[in-house]
């Protein structure tokens, strides 16, 4: 069999990687546009701030079928011959899966067409890598755009020493995430950190002089700068599958199975719209990846294809933002919300207790609460006898355990992005990988926006504790703590 990936990104490493494993005689081509060897796109904020090494965000290179072509623009597919064009080459497929990912959202205001010097988007490596430059001699940047790219950049940038400038078009930042009261909050914490947040703000034009990014007008007034950052969302990229014939509709369309219209040719990740819409998230995409690869390996059964589920971590420095699940703002009636509101503090915690599980909490603040509030949701039976308990986490008077690492269940997801649970973990240590790179190397767990690697370190220092890696394991003391689910 052989199969043209398009797009290198972290879907299609992803998928051409799981396919060498599953189908390790498949002929795999992947076929990338960008200049390097594939890598992790949600670093890139983690770049920018200096809290990571460029060389920290390759991806493992994907087993031995697989022949990765960079610098390599697909620009024409032939459906009827098979045929994938790049300037250089041809490419022959038996099956092609499109994985072109998305670009970053252009804005249509006055000074921004052509793009100015100074203007630019984050969306690649070659974007990071501009920012980064830009910011050695800038005197003040704008970040257009509070979602969590636009937060985790502006971060970045005043990290790294710019004043910035936050333009949010909504009355509060993050406010897809967040409702308003812990958005506040956030707006709040941002000030604190020393930017200048501009909320309800409406972005009229980008100033500039002999081409260059001189400021912004906004409705408010006009703010100088000479680094302007566009963080105002992204669209998949589809040009190539409507060039071919496909059905696009705000992605390419695919069915429950990732095929497109044509049964030859799948779609995945952030370029693909499935039945429950586009994704825009790494998890997501990554679950496409494996539940593809599986059934073009003739595996099964294939786990269902999903899109994102409703939770958010920002990655920002100084700023700890997470949220999942159901907000107290869209609670039924019936559902229990509590909450503990510190702005002056930078805290805002909130949980929304259904019947006898966690749906769902908003956690501002603080991120040791959120890593075990994480650990709690659609968890049926596990709440303290109070649920106020639950605001209070590990360090509160009556905490419960049931988020630690010793009375987890087993089958509790530790990292999203992977769907790595906890069981995962304890396999892999058992089989020899007793040291969090060991075991984010064989299960995956940490690898994405690492996010979980508070918790994955927790479980390896239990696991550190009942299973020394120098001693016999001790069956008995592992039976006693890890419930079976
Ligand atoms: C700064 C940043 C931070 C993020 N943080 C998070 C986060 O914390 N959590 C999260 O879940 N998600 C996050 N995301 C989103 C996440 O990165 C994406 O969901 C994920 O990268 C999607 O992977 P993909 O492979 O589908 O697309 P992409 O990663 O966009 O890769 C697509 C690739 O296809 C290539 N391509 C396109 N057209 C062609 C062509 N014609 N020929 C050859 N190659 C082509 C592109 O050059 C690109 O390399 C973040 C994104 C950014 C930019």
């Amino acid at each position: 069999m052989r199969v043209v990936v398009v797009g290198a990104g972290m879907v299609g490493h992803r998928f051409a990687d799981d396919l060498a494993r599953f189908a390790p005689h498949a002929e795999v081509d992947l076929v990338g546009a960008e200049p390097h060897a594939p890598y992790n796109r949600v670093l890139l904020t983690e770049l920018l701030a200096g809290r990571v090494e460029p060389g920290a965000l390759t991806l493992p290179r994907p087993g031995a079928p697989v022949r990765v072509w960079a610098g390599a623009e697909a620009l024409h597919v032939d459906r009827e011959r098979r045929v994938v064009a790049t300037a250089e080459r041809t490419f022959t497929y038996d099956h092609l899966v499109l994985a072109t990912g998305a670009r970053a959202r252009r804005l249509r205001v006055d000074g921004l067409d052509p793009m100015p010097r100074g203007a630019h988007v984050l969306r690649s490596l070659h974007d990071a890598r501009a920012v980064d430059a830009a910011t050695e001699h800038a005197r003040r940047a704008v970040v257009v755009g509070s979602g969590p790219l636009g937060l985790e950049a502006a971060c970045a940038l005043a990290h790294r020493g710019v004043p910035v400038t936050l333009v949010s078009a909504s009355a509060t930042v993050l406010a897809r995430d967040l409702d308003p009261v812990a958005g506040g909050v956030v707006g709040r914490s941002l000030r604190g950190l020393g930017l200048d947040v501009r909320e309800a703000a409406v972005l009229e034009a980008v100033e500039t002089v002999d081409g260059r990014v001189a400021g912004v007008r906004l409705d408010s007034g006009t703010v100088e700068a000479d680094l302007l950052l566009l963080a105002c969302g992204s669209e998949p990229e589809t040009r190539l599958a409507r060039a071919a014939g496909l059905v696009v509709d705000g992605g390419v369309v695919v069915d429950a199975d990732l095929a497109t219209d044509d049964p030859r040719v799948s779609a995945i990740g952030d370029c693909a719209r499935t039945p429950g819409g586009t994704s825009g998230l790494v998890g997501p995409g990554w679950q496409q990846a494996t539940a593809l690869a599986r059934r073009l390996a003739g595996a099964s059964p294939a786990p269902a294809s999903v899109v994102g589920g409703a939770a958010m971590r920002l990655k920002a420095v100084g700023l700890d933002v997470v949220t999942e699940g159901v907000r107290g703002s869209v609670a039924e009636p019936d559902d229990r919300v509590l909450a503990v509101h510190d702005p002056s503090a930078g805290r805002h915690v909130e949980v929304v207790v259904r019947g006898d599980e966690l749906a769902g909490f908003t956690c501002v603040g603080d991120g040791d609460l959120a890593a075990h509030l994480s650990t709690q949701v659609a968890r049926p039976g596990v709440l303290p006898p109070d649920p106020l308990q639950l605001l209070l986490g590990t360090s509160g008077a009556a905490p419960t355990t049931s988020g630690s690492p010793t009375t987890m269940p087993a089958a509790t997801t530790v990292c999203r992005c992977n769907g790595v649970t906890k069981g995962d973990l304890v396999d892999a240590w058992e089989d020899g990988c007793t040291s969090v790179s060991a075991l984010a190397d064989r299960t995956r767990a940490t690898t994405g926006c690492g996010g979980c690697r508070r918790l994955v370190q927790g479980v390896a220092q239990w696991l550190e504790q009942v299973d020394p890696p120098a001693s016999q394991p001790d069956p008995g003391a592992r039976e006693r703590s890890v419930p079976a689910t």
